[in-house]
């Protein structure tokens, strides 16, 4: 659910943190249809919507809202702006009437953020999988990029949606990028590359 508080704009909670109650923007099934919609029509599908997406994965905002309202008849530029405001992981950004994805892509992006500055980032693993990890690296399986966490509470936070109990790889950011590998910082605790070599990962040691 996304209501909006007149003073301090849109909330995903039944109040707003100044106490007020606010007005109803998106019920629960409608926040999980579009953030489905905007998830799908910038990172998976641009084409099969008529989308143009630029090669740093831009597309036109109102082109994405004719889309989406063709779609969804409910909907409209105001509630796509609900849900893009009140993401608290900040998963897309609105620049000069452009709107993209800042991770998650399967389609073919070359993003343009700035180099990552850690020394240090982490990436969860399953048990099954960590070892090939160590000897071959970290490639994208369906995804545009590796990602990569800049905490080690992050990290085990996504890998916990596909394993039970992960394992945490340390990547050695600093040597990977004075070696010449890119990593980008997409959001505050999300960071992406192309691929990190296994040279530049090991176990985290509790
Ligand atoms: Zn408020």
């Amino acid at each position: 659910m996304i209501k909006k508080c007149q003073n301090h704009g849109f909330f995903r909670a039944e109040a707003c943190a100044c106490g007020d109650a606010g007005t109803l923007i998106l019920n629960d099934e409608q926040t999980e249809r579009l953030g489905r919609f905007i998830s799908g029509a910038l990172r998976h599908f641009p084409d099969d919507l008529g989308l143009a997406m630029n090669q740093h994965g831009w597309v036109d905002l109102d082109v994405l809202v004719d889309a989406m309202k063709t779609r969804y008849k409910w909907s409209n530029k105001e509630k796509l702006f609900s849900i893009i405001e009140s993401d608290e992981k900040g998963r897309y950004e609105i620049k000069a009437n452009k709107i993209r994805a800042r991770y998650g892509h399967s389609v073919d992006v070359d993003l343009d953020y700035e180099e990552n500055t850690l020394p240090e980032l982490y990436y969860g693993a399953s048990r099954e999988e960590v070892d090939i990890l160590l000897e071959k690296g970290i490639k994208p399986v369906k995804q545009r990029y590796v990602h990569l966490s800049t905490s080690v509470d992050k990290a085990r936070e996504v890998a916990k949606i596909h394993t039970e109990d992960p394992v945490l790889l340390v990547v050695n950011a600093q040597e990977a990028q004075n070696d010449g590998v890119a990593i980008l910082s997409a959001t505050e605790n999300i960071v992406l590359a192309d691929e990190i070599p296994p040279q530049y990962l090991s176990l985290m040691t509790e």
